[in-house]
């Protein structure tokens, strides 16, 4: 099964959006393999940003995310990353449609509640950056059978 790494980020921190928004992700059904508290640095940013550095908004970006601690997150399901991305909404969350987490908390385009990876690539890559390898856990429920058919677990 598929993992993608999901960062609650400081604006739902700090609007107390946690639970709603895991309430959401355990819902769909997506499992938490893993799962932490973490203070974000300018190093890990700019790693887990690069793509960004050069924009004028980067160092209002890189404080917004130091705010307060954040919660990081490793989810998985069957095509996690695209089932999450889904699920967020577009990055503007005057943008995001009404019924995704973007979407129905955010009217930002910087506070908009949560990374989630973007590609399978990508999450691969993130995950690493967030966890160690003994944070990930290879657990599975015991129901998943009502969860997904035999043919789409194969
Ligand atoms: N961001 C911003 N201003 C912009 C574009 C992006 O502050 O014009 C922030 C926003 O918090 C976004 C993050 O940078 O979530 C990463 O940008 P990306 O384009 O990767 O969007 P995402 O994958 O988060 O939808
Ligand atoms: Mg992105």
């Amino acid at each position: 099964m598929e993992k993608t790494l999901v960062i609650f980020k400081p604006s739902a921190m700090e609007r107390g959006y946690v639970g709603q928004i895991l309430t959401r992700f355990q819902q769909k059904g997506l499992i938490i393999a893993g799962m932490k508290m973490m203070q974000l640095d300018e190093n890990i940013l700019r790693e887990h940003y690069a793509h960004l550095v050069d924009k004028s908004f980067f160092p209002l970006l890189l404080s917004a995310m130091m705010a307060s601690p954040v919660i990081v997150m490793c989810l998985k399901g069957k095509d996690a990353v695209n089932v999450v991305r889904l699920m967020t909404g577009a990055t503007n969350g005057r943008e995001a449609l009404p019924g995704t987490i973007r979407g129905d908390f955010s009217c930002s385009n910087q506070e908009n509640i949560i990374h989630a990876s973007s590609s399978a690539e990508d999450a691969k890559a993130e995950i690493k950056r967030f966890f160690s390898e003994n944070e990930i856990f290879d657990w599975m429920p015991q129901n998943l059978k009502f969860t997904y058919s035999s043919i789409e677990m194969e």
